[in-house]
């Protein structure tokens, strides 16, 4: 067993995902915590191994063979075991996407290991690795560790590391090519073809201001209210994710863990509470103003403005003072 990170970058088509590098930015910080040594491994497409190497790593490896593309869940369990097998790392770490989801089950119990899923965070106390993750829909945070036997495999929910954080290596790493054995009877299922998300209309993640609202709107009718304000700053207006599942706003306005994750300069927070699956995707911005009239709400932990009291007495005066100030410059 080596003390050694390895963390599996993802691509699809030769493109790595924004997430492979959140996740490089969680090994990089595991790394410095524990004085491990941290290497990547691309699976299947060897084409993206140098854009990985460039980052910050002892090395680079290059699973391959004819079976790994395209994706299936059985030739990616089966190739990561016998590359994770001969290399012995004593921490796995991926991305928590839905690929991931779909073979990170299998590849563990193939190897008698298990995964702490959907972490945030984590904490190296007293030489004992710790991993956080969120249970009962972000009420709670829990400390988990691994009792059994390294390897051990963690997957890093979308936004938990920012992937513009992942620092730069003085030299590009060195790439190995590493050939893995997948046995013809292995695959059972055909890939189709990929299928494509209609195209996003709104691209949330460009937006400079974003005014967001949630449930604290209380009716379909009065999100114009916050439509009003998004207009007045020249903003974008996005949403939680109830305000999306109930149809007043489309379900690419929405931001989260399953929305979009945004970086703006400002963002403001109108009836939002603060759940985890939220923050995730906004945390990121410059400056967060929240407007809630319970003073208690989480939004607030994040705000760098906290506005307590009901924004239907906020949001009105508001604009009319975005609009006079707009007016006079
Ligand atoms: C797997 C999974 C994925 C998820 N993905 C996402 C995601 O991508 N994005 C997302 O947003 N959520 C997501 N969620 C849902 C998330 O857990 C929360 O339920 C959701 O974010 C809550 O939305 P909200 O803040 O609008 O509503 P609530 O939690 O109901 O909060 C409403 C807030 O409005 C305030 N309020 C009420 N009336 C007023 C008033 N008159 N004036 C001022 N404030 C008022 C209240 O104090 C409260 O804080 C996900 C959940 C799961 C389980």
């Amino acid at each position: 067993m080596s003390d050694t990170i390895l963390v599996v970058v993802e691509q699809r088509e030769g493109k790595l995902n924004r997430v492979s590098w959140e996740t490089i930015t969680a090994g990089q910080a595991i790394a410095a915590a524990t004085g491990w040594a941290l290497e990547a491994a691309v699976v299947g497409a060897s084409s993206v191994a140098g854009e990985v190497a460039r980052k910050k790593l002892a090395k680079v490896h290059s699973i391959e063979s004819p079976k790994l593309e395209p994706y299936t869940p059985d030739a990616f369990a089966v190739g990561l075991k016998q590359f994770i097998a001969s290399k012995q790392p004593r921490l796995v770490l991926m991305p928590h996407t839905y690929q991931v989801r779909d073979f990170i089950p299998k590849l563990a119990t193939l190897m008698g290991r298990t995964v702490i899923s959907d972490c945030i965070g984590f904490k190296f106390d007293g030489g004992k690795l710790v991993f956080t993750r969120q249970m009962f829909q972000g009420k709670l945070a829990a400390d988990v560790s691994f009792t059994s036997d390294a390897p051990w495999f963690a997957t890093f929910q979308n936004g938990a590391f920012r992937g513009d954080q992942a620092e730069s290596g003085a030299g590009a790493a060195a790439v190995e090519t590493v050939n893995v054995e997948v046995a013809d009877g292995v695959l059972r299922n055909k890939p189709q073809e990929v299928f494509q998300e209609a195209k996003q209309a709104v691209d949330l993640s460009q937006a400079e201001v974003i005014v967001s609202v949630g449930r604290g709107i209380k009716e379909q009718k009065n999100i114009e209210l916050v439509k009003q304000l998004a207009d007045a700053l020249g903003a974008e207006l996005a949403a939680s994710r109830p305000i999306c599942d109930s149809g007043w706003l489309p379900m690419d306005r929405q931001v989260g863990s399953s929305g979009q994750t945004v970086a703006p300069k400002l963002y403001l927070a109108i009836g939002i509470s603060g759940a985890i699956q939220h923050i995730v995707g906004m945390k990121g911005a410059k400056s967060i103003i929240a407007v809630n009239k319970d003073s208690e709400a989480p939004i607030f932990e994040i705000a760098d403005y906290a506005v307590v009291g009901n924004l239907f007495d906020i949001v009105p005066p508001l604009i009319e003072e975005v609009k006079k100030a707009k007016a006079g410059s």
